[in-house]
């Protein structure tokens, strides 16, 4: 194990030595990874006045310079690509090639469609008697996830230093090295000290005396739902922005004229790929009653094909989930899911063959799924799906609608414009359809309880701006 990881300050790596420490393990193994600091609000008030004190200067930095550091930013993360995956597929189960593609690709990919935002953003525009100015928005704090943690690291401090502001990150305690990693490459890269701040710690510990804060003036989430209403409330004290990315309970609709084999595919691939780990994952299925025999069977045989298996390996489909509190809580919902009556067509509650000690489930496809079951409305984050029949299309819309979430959703059609009819009639902020994924130029984000705000490309740039206007000078735009 290398050396405990301690906080990134002002520019400053600090000592761990003599402060409490929270132990990283491996999810495949239960190994120690390493070991961040478990700060405290202490902690959190010294980075936010380092934030406080760079942000005036950062603001003022030239935009150039500013994109010039993310894409020296992105060099290195290029250059740190395959030591980058082997933190996060040790820390949070990723399986090795999916962690250097996916993982680290899509966090890079975040990078150049936020810097192309950038570099297209009209800064200063006339409308009606006034110039209209985007500002940084100033402090913001950043709290993160450990599921895609690069991924959703990058698209906060990316478009937060592209915009002026200075950062305040505090990473999941469950995968924080790879946070680390980042903070050394930005470092390297020529962040002036303050701009970005590194804390570790817990919820209790860190991120609620972050997100309470007077000195911030934004805070940008990603996680459970439970913990972004608790950060909205704490928040609000100092009526602080909150932009929060939650969780989600997404529906795909197969249409009666799409592809079986395709529409499995795609449905298989967005809800076991990361084990499932996904906040936009397709975790329900709502199938054409005609269509049901002839698609579960095709489904439960596919489902062979995301086996879990030692993350290390290359080619191995799905990893363990990130931890064991994780296990229990898929476990624990499939056993509901029993209870309830549902169908258990593949997978279940036995650990995969030769792979007990890790946090390890099989893959789970369940059939009957109906609204009143806890399958059908609360998010697993594991690798199950729940198949539900419909008979018409009025009825397949209002099943995917009937959710508190409003995330993302799928729609399985061979023809486009049918399709697209059908994703217009969904209450969420994305749709792909016939198996389209993220797009990081476009606007990600939910609707109802899915969070508040929008993250990648020019939206997710736009979240880190205040917006004035200049009365009387709309002639010097
Ligand atoms: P979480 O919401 O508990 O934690 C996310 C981050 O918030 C972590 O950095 C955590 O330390 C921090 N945090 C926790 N309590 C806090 C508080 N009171 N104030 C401020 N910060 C706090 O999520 P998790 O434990 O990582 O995962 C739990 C569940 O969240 C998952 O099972 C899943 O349902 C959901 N989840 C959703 C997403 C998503 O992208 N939508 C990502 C990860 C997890």
């Amino acid at each position: 194990m290398t050396k405990p990881t301690a906080h990134y300050i002002d520019g400053v790596w600090e000592s761990a030595l003599g402060r409490p420490l929270i132990e990283v393990d491996n999810p495949a193994d239960g190994s120690l990874v390493g070991a961040v600091v478990a700060g405290d609000a202490r902690d959190a008030d010294r980075a936010v006045e380092a934030a406080r004190r760079a942000f005036p200067g950062w603001a003022a930095t030239p935009l150039a310079e500013r994109i010039a550091l993310i894409e020296r930013m992105a060099a290195g993360i290029e250059r740190e690509r395959d030591r980058l995956a082997g933190l996060l597929s040790a820390e949070m189960g990723a399986p090795i090639g999916f962690a250097r593609a996916a993982q680290v690709g899509v966090a890079l990919a975040d990078l150049a469609a936020l810097a192309a935002a950038a570099r297209d953003h009209e800064h200063a525009t006339a409308v009606s008697n006034s110039l209209v100015v985007s500002e940084p928005a100033g402090v913001v704090v950043a709290i993160t996830p450990w599921n895609f943690p690069l991924h959703q690291i990058v698209l906060k401090v990316g478009g937060a230093l592209l915009a002026g502001c200075t950062v305040v990150l505090k990473p999941s305690e469950i995968a924080p090295l790879n946070a680390a990693a980042l903070a050394r490459i930005l470092h390297d890269a020529g962040a002036p000290p303050g701009v970005v701040n590194v804390v570790f710690g817990d919820g209790a510990g860190v991120g609620e005396p972050l997100a309470a804060h007077p000195g911030v003036d934004l805070v940008t989430f990603t996680g459970s739902r439970a913990v972004g209403e608790r950060i909205a409330v704490v928040a609000a004290a100092n009526i602080t922005r909150v932009a929060l990315e939650l969780g989600g309970k997404s529906a795909a609709i197969v249409l009666d004229d799409a592809s079986v084999a395709d529409s499995v595919a795609g449905v298989l691939r967005s809800c076991f790929a990361n084990s499932g780990q996904t906040c936009a994952a397709l975790t329900r299925v709502l199938v054409p009653a005609s269509m049901l025999d002839e698609w579960t069977r095709a489904a439960v045989a596919a489902s062979a094909d995301w086996q879990p298996g030692d993350p290390g390996v290359e080619g191995t489909a799905i990893g363990p989930l990130a931890s064991q509190t994780q296990l229990q809580r898929v476990r624990d919902h499939i056993a509901a899911a029993i209870d309830d009556g549902a169908e258990l067509l593949a997978g279940g509650l036995d650990a995969p063959s030769g792979l007990a000690g890790g946090a390890y489930v099989r893959p789970t496809i369940f059939g009957g799924v109906t609204p009143s079951m806890r399958l059908f409305r609360e998010e697993v984050f594991g690798p199950v799906l729940a198949v539900t029949a419909y008979d018409s299309l009025d009825e397949a819309v209002a099943l995917a609608n009937d959710s508190d979430y409003g995330l993302s959703g799928g729609v399985w059609s061979a023809d486009a414009r049918r399709a697209l009819d059908v994703a217009l009639r969904l209450r969420t902020g994305t749709v792909g359809i016939n198996g389209a994924g993220l797009d990081v130029g476009a606007p990600f984000g939910g609707y109802k309880q899915s969070g508040v705000g929008r993250e990648c490309g020019a939206a997710g740039l736009a979240e880190f701006f205040e917006t004035k206007s200049v009365m009387g000078a709309a002639s010097l735009a």
